[in-house]
């Protein structure tokens, strides 16, 4: 497996609230989730939050290679919470993360997936995007009250709107019949989206992306190549390159009436994985 990623914050921003991971065999992309303008708890905040993660998860995986993905996470996400034990960790807004997560072994490539990072995989030929739709689900019809695009991204009208959305949220979070995202509650790895794709055979998979949604918007929000393309764009010019047309396409719509969203611009995080011979 050859594996090459980029990661990059949102212009103008302090911190990348993003990640990405390898250790050996198993690769993955973090999205830090944050809750503006609400308490979370925490005074630690979500960049922290993810580092944390994926410095636990480190260990975990270290720990017990052999055990199943959703096991490692859950691991990481509890001793994570033993290194805020000072914080409100029952705050529905406590710092989380989306996680994308593969590992390849001899014959299969395994994920796990949790939150709007999604895997995008070339698979016998095709293309196929493989994504946790629970949130999308359960928050389409918060998404289009807060998100009408009739007011500029950052106007008070648009800031109120986004908290009204985030105090939504905070209902579905880490509930059943909600959505599922690793933050204090390690039950979400168990809840998480897992299966595995073969890496030999007909259905092989080839190459396969990971990526925070600062990225996979090229296509879902954008709508500047297919999956079939993002993944081709990837392979021939680079992570970097991704990122480079997302920020053009951002910066083309400052102000987010043509692609309604809740901020101009998000860090971004790409992790493509070649297999064989792709
Ligand atoms: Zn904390």
């Amino acid at each position: 497996m050859i594996v090459t990623t980029a990661t990059e914050a949102a212009p103008g921003r302090p911190a990348n609230e993003d990640q990405v991971f390898q250790q050996g065999r198993v690769v993955g992309v973090f999205d830090g989730v944050t809750a503006p303008d609400l308490p979370d708890g925490c005074e630690h905040g979500p960049a922290w939050y993810v580092r944390r993660l994926v410095t636990r998860l480190r260990e975990a995986l270290a720990d017990a290679p052999a055990a199943a993905l959703s096991e490692v996470l859950g691991q990481a996400i509890t001793r994570v919470r033993g290194d805020h034990p000072g914080c409100d960790l029952a705050n529905p807004s406590t710092p989380a993360s989306t996680v994308c997560l593969v590992r390849a072994d001899a014959d299969h490539l395994e994920y796990l997936l949790l939150g709007d990072s999604p895997l995008v995989a070339e698979q016998g030929g095709r293309v196929v995007a493989l994504t946790d739709d629970r949130f999308d689900l359960v928050y389409a019809d918060i998404r289009a009250e807060a998100l009408r695009g009739d007011v500029p991204l950052g106007s008070a009208e648009h800031i109120a709107r986004q908290r009204t959305a985030a105090l939504r949220k905070q209902e579905l979070t880490n509930t059943p019949g909600g959505y599922w995202i690793a933050a204090a509650d390690p039950r979400a790895a168990a809840n998480a989206i897992t299966g595995r794709l073969p890496l030999t055979g007909p259905d092989e998979v080839r190459r396969a992306v990971l990526l925070t949604d600062g990225a996979s918007c090229a296509v879902d929000m954008f709508g500047l190549f297919d999956w079939a393309g993002l993944l081709d764009l990837v392979t021939e010019q680079g992570p970097e390159e991704l990122i480079r047309r997302v920020r053009a396409a951002e910066t083309a719509d400052r102000d987010g009436y043509a692609r309604p969203r809740h901020k101009r611009h998000d860090d971004a995080t790409v992790a493509l994985c070649r297999f064989g011979t792709a």
